[in-house]
């Protein structure tokens, strides 16, 4: 599998004083041939407090760098697993030592593309996406009260877009000692296709069908930049972050 291009955007929103969305990748510029070394795209959506939220997502993505950056102990799958446990155990006692950033967390959803396999790990209510001619399929469940409500089919698709409840996140790395992480394993590829991770300033405003119409249209981050001005256009209050990825043969 070979990466052929991925774009990255960030944008503090309209509204809010800071920016605690983050993201990154590993390697740095990380294109062309997947090799035996994993290439690894993530968001992170920072919460709680004055500079805490922005603390927590800061910490996630290095802690999952420097998982990624050592040496490889065992499969993608525990990798992600023990990277997220880290990141968890980071944030938790940063939050504990530091009056300041007390009960911060944050979302973190990740992309690891290796050999011939992609893998995701996933917490919080940030997503992962698969595009492709044929349609945009969300691969990750958000972990937040209103998704779990309209999963069982207490809420119509109309009140969950709109629920003034929509934020709360039942499950976010930082805020307990042990996290449960959802790890997609033989994520299909094939290519040609396109993954997307975003935070939910992006999904607040942009559908599903918009991000498919946009990212096959555009080079990857053209893409990102549309796409982030679009959430803008529509009054972009929260932080907004996306990255695309490209796969070829
Ligand atoms: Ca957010």
């Amino acid at each position: 599998m070979v990466i052929t291009s991925s774009g990255i955007q960030s944008h503090i929103g309209l509204v809010r004083e800071e920016n605690q969305d983050s993201a990154g990748r590993f390697p740095e510029h990380a294109s062309g041939a997947v090799a035996n070394s994993a290439q690894v795209f993530a968001v992170a959506d920072g919460m709680g407090g004055h500079r805490g939220g922005r603390e927590a997502s800061q910490i996630a993505i290095r802690i999952l760098g420097e998982k990624f950056e050592a040496e490889p102990a065992d499969g993608i799958p525990d990798r992600l697993r023990s990277a997220f446990e880290a990141a968890n155990l980071a944030v938790r006692q940063q939050g504990e030592a530091n009056p300041e950033f007390q009960g911060m967390g944050t979302t973190l959803t990740v992309m690891v593309f290796s050999g011939d396999t992609v893998c995701a790990g996933h917490v919080g209510d940030s997503r992962a996406y698969r595009i492709s001619a044929e349609g945009i399929v969300q691969l990750t469940d958000d972990h937040s009260m209103v998704a779990e409500w309209l999963r069982k089919g207490w809420l119509t698709e109309e009140q969950a877009r709109n629920h003034p409840e929509r934020s709360l996140l039942y499950r976010a790395l930082g805020v307990g000692s042990d996290i449960s992480v959802d790890v997609y394993e033989n994520i299909a590829a094939r290519p040609g296709d396109r993954f997307l991770l975003c935070t939910d300033g992006l999904t607040n405003h942009v559908s599903d069908e918009e991000m498919l119409e946009i990212v096959m249209a555009e080079e990857a981050q053209e893409a990102c930049e549309r796409l982030v001005d679009l959430a803008l256009e529509r009054g972009g209050y929260d932080n907004i972050t996306v990255q695309t990825i490209v796969v070829g043969p």
